[in-house]
């Protein structure tokens, strides 16, 4: 999960993605893989917990690579008129890594 390099707090991604929807021409970079990550590395984002401010090339980038498949998997993910998020991206992060590893138990029991 995603923690503040600063004071440790677990973050969350949904209130991540929202201080980046602020961005200029935002809508244009959630659609492109490489420029939504690219513009992740190098924004400043700021911890609710403790109020510093980091990069976000400290953030798991396995983690906002899911994140980015995510809010293009679902439809409306994004509310551009309020710049909001409307999907629980933690729960989802959290269930998708749970199936993989269901998945990797089941096939792991397949091989014995
Ligand atoms: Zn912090």
């Amino acid at each position: 999960m995603a923690k503040c390099p600063v004071c440790g707090a677990s973050l969350d991604w949904r209130d991540l993605i929202e201080q980046m929807l602020t961005l200029e021409n935002a809508e244009d970079i959630f659609k492109d893989r490489e420029e939504f990550l690219g513009k992740l590395k190098e924004f400043t984002f700021k911890c609710p917990v403790c109020g510093e401010e980091f990069l976000g090339k400290y953030l798991p980038m396995d983690e906002a690579e899911k994140v980015f498949e995510l809010l293009n998997d679902f439809k409306g993910s994004i509310d551009w008129d309020n710049r909001k998020v409307r999907i629980r991206l933690n729960q989802l992060l959290a269930l998708d890594k749970m199936l993989e590893e269901w998945d990797r138990r089941v096939k792991n029991v397949g091989h014995k």
